[in-house]
């Protein structure tokens, strides 16, 4: 909210409606989910809006936004309490797990320190195989 009155912009229904969503959950989002989540709470939430509001929340530092490479993007809405962590999202769901690790810290590290850089801010994500998608050759939470 501090944010949305530092860039002059007014703090609308809508727009709360669309903030609260997003801190009111722990799960990685696209645009099209975060508008179904927003609608429940109010119906009168438009696309445009939460399309409007993404970028200003991503500009904000509170929601990373993530590019798996599929046709939209990802929003995390915990990425400040811990910006070190890395993600796994299964190819054909589109679960997405977080994950931590040293020894990926360390290597990073040492990969920038050996080049003569200090890594300052990394991010691994991984596209992968859920356990589901495995055995029987499909998930049967992917998202329609
Ligand atoms: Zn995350
Ligand atoms: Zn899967």
């Amino acid at each position: 909210m501090n944010f949305l009155a530092l860039k002059d912009l007014r703090v609308t229904t809508q727009r709360e409606v669309i903030i609260d969503t997003v801190f009111s959950t722990e799960e990685h989002f696209t645009a099209e989910q975060l508008l179904e989540w927003a609608r429940k709470r109010d119906n009168s939430v438009s696309r445009a809006t939460v399309y409007r509001t993404l970028p200003l929340l991503t500009e904000s530092g509170l929601v990373h936004e993530m590019d798996f490479g599929k046709p939209y993007k990802f929003y995390d809405p915990n990425y400040s309490d811990h910006p070190n962590h890395n993600h796994i999202i299964c190819d054909d769901c589109e679960k997405i797990v977080e994950f931590e690790s040293d020894k990926i810290d360390q290597l990073e590290e040492k990969i920038g320190g050996d080049l003569g850089f200090t890594v300052t801010s990394k991010h691994v994500q991984l596209t992968a195989s859920c356990d589901k998608l495995k055995r029987s050759g499909s998930c049967k939470n992917k998202p329609v």
